[in-house]
């Protein structure tokens, strides 16, 4: 049986990466070995989710798989973005965090945001191979939908009227930014 870390301390994360995985490989998360997560020093998403794979690869033998992501809204010339977690610790949690989005949005007539998932992954040779998935949308007008996690309640995706909270669990986590990185990597890493 293989074993991979999933180099997250997000646990909605950690749960839609572990459902993306196959089922013959164990999946270690970083508390299981008393890891904490890095410094996000990146400028992209991609800086930052292969700094996250080499960080943890310190720590272990094993493969590691990691994530950045966040929600880019274009009205806020594509805020919170990178910061997209650093947001709701300055205001608090993800409600308020969301709360402020929409303030910001009241008077703005294009509410259009993408959602974007930069997965990185680092094999035990010291490979490391990124990707970038994402999902265009747009932010609606309160928060609704007790599903899924972090932004999920505010983030219509294209096509649809009901927000990623609102979602079916499987819906969201088969359709999201992060299944469509995950879907470009196992292009290039067959093992997952
Ligand atoms: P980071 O990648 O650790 O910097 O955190 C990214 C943040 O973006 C998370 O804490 C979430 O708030 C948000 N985020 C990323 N992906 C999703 C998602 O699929 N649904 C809702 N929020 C997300």
């Amino acid at each position: 049986m293989k074993k991979i870390l999933i180099g997250t301390h997000n646990k909605g994360k950690f749960r839609e990466i572990s459902f993306l995985l196959s089922k013959k490989i164990t999946k270690i998360s970083p508390n299981a070995l008393k890891i904490k997560s890095p410094k996000e020093t990146g400028k992209t998403f991609s800086q930052n989710a292969s700094l996250k794979a080499k960080y943890f690869s310190k720590f272990t033998k094993l493969p590691v798989i990691s994530d950045d992501s966040g929600l880019c809204v274009k009205a806020l010339k594509g805020k919170p973005g990178i910061f997209s977690a650093r947001w709701a610790k300055k205001y608090g949690n993800f409600n308020k965090a969301m709360k402020i989005i929409l303030q910001k949005l009241k008077y703005k007539k294009d509410r259009s945001a993408t959602f974007v998932c930069s997965l990185s992954f680092k094999n035990s040779k010291g490979r490391i191979f990124t990707v970038v998935g994402r999902v265009n949308g747009s932010i609606s007008f309160k928060i609704v939908g007790k599903k899924g996690f972090g932004y999920d309640p505010i983030f219509i995706p294209k096509s649809n009227s009901i927000t990623f909270g609102q979602m079916p669990k499987y819906k969201k986590i088969m359709s999201d930014h992060r299944f469509i990185a995950f879907k470009k990597l196992k292009q290039k890493v067959k093992i997952l």
